[in-house]
């Protein structure tokens, strides 16, 4: 957990830590809402790829989530996030359609 580093301090405007949505990365890269994200660590723990950590945020006292470059875009987090403060973004910066992955949803929850 990075809680504690000023370097790590985030803001509303914090920057989009994942440079590699555009470029030459092919898939699509979760990227946190941080005006929604509550700090509930439920992605922290559900990421497969433990690419996110929470970090200090003046937003909330619990911090918010972070993602690094490591994402693989799987859309777990997008999925599991109770405050829909994920969104997919596509390789080329726009938003990935939230249908796209509610089959996925259907088939790894049985729900929708
Ligand atoms: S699950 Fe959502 S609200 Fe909870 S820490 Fe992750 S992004 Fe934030
Ligand atoms: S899309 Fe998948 S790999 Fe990327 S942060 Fe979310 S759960 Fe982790």
């Amino acid at each position: 957990m990075n809680m504690g580093s000023e370097e790590n301090k985030t803001t509303v405007k914090d920057p989009l830590p994942l440079q590699k949505v555009s470029g030459a990365r092919k898939r699509a890269a979760a990227r946190v809402i941080s005006e929604l994200c509550t700090g509930c660590r439920i992605c922290v723990q559900t990421c497969p790829s433990d690419c996110i950590t929470i970090v200090e945020s003046d937003l909330n006292y619990t911090g918010i989530a972070q993602v690094d470059e490591s994402c693989t875009g799987c859309n777990i987090c997008a999925i599991d996030c109770p405050w829909t403060g994920v969104e997919m973004l596509n390789p080329d910066g726009s938003r990935k359609d939230e249908a796209e992955y509610e089959r996925q949803l259907k088939r790894l929850r049985g729900y929708q």
